[in-house]
């Protein structure tokens, strides 16, 4: 696998929290480590396969002399953002912007701030049963696709599931997609509220009726619990609507806490 690094590109720009530095300018430099999606080890000599470092440099400069931000924080993570967002073979990247000028009242080497960021996987299960299940449905998925920061990789059948729980309640209908996404897991967990809330889900009875319920199965190989958030979903394995439909698009994703694929968690359940 190759890495792509451009080294101390020099650009001349605006960006700090000093009245001086925005009407001065100084010098920054940036480099970046780029990870491409292709696992191939060889490119074959051709450029279509790879991204033109070039263009990656051009982009920099742009990002660098187009805006004004405070925080050199601020500069790195929108190349790094605007480099993914651009380049769809691109997984992931490094950005390091330093700024060997910045106003400190002492000698020094350099300053410098690194960020990586990249296309996360998710995958999410979708449930409603009130009103026209697959319009909400479809509607959540419409959404996601539409945002720039996902990208909406695989989409289950949409399949009828009995409710579970005590509360008596109408039929669901579940499905399951693969998601990639530039947002962390809690921004996605926001934007994923967002999609309820413009759906009229109301909170009142715990696993009660929902015109629609989106819920965070899998995010990359992350295990994590704070309060919040709980990924992988606590009740997956538990649940055959959620696995059902992710067994469609997704047998041989691992569990990170089971060690086990999603197939083997349908099939002990079954
Ligand atoms: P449920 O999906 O269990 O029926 P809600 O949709 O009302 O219930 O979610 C209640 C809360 O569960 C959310 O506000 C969220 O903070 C929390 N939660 C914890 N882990 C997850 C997850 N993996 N995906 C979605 N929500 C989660
Ligand atoms: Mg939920």
């Amino acid at each position: 696998m190759y890495k792509i690094n451009i080294d101390n590109l020099e650009v001349f720009a605006y960006h700090g929290v000093l009245k001086e530095e925005n009407a001065l300018g100084q010098k920054f430099f940036i480099s970046t480590e780029i990870t491409l999606n292709n696992s191939s080890t060889s490119y074959n000599d051709n450029i279509e396969k790879s991204v033109s470092y070039v263009d990656i440099c051009n982009l920099i400069v742009k990002v660098s002399t187009g805006n004004k931000f405070n925080l050199i924080e601020t500069l790195a993570e929108t190349i790094a953002e605007r480099i993914l967002l651009e380049y769809y073979k691109i997984k992931s990247v490094k950005v390091r912007v330093s700024k060997p000028s910045a106003p400190i009242p002492l000698p020094f080497g350099n300053v410098s701030v690194q960020v990586e960021r990249s296309w996360h996987i998710v995958y999410v299960s979708l449930g409603s049963n009130i009103g026209d299940r697959q319009y909400y449905l479809n509607g959540a998925i419409k959404t996601m696709a539409e945002n720039p920061l996902c990208r909406v990789i695989a989409i289950s059948d949409f399949i009828n599931t009995k409710p579970v729980g005590n509360v008596p309640q109408d039929d669901f209908l579940n499905g399951c997609v693969c998601v990639q996404t530039l947002y962390s897991p809690h921004e996605f967990l926001d934007f994923l509220h967002s999609i309820e809330n413009k759906a009229g889900r109301k909170r009142t009875i715990k696993w009660g009726p929902r015109t629609l319920d989106l819920d965070i199965i899998l995010f990359d190989d992350l295990i994590l619990s704070d309060g919040i958030l709980t990924i992988p979903h606590a009740e997956m394995a538990n649940r055959l609507f959620v696995l059902e439909p992710l067994i469609q698009i997704a047998p041989y994703v691992i569990h990170p806490v089971y060690k086990c694929t999603a197939l083997e968690l349908y099939n002990r359940l079954k």
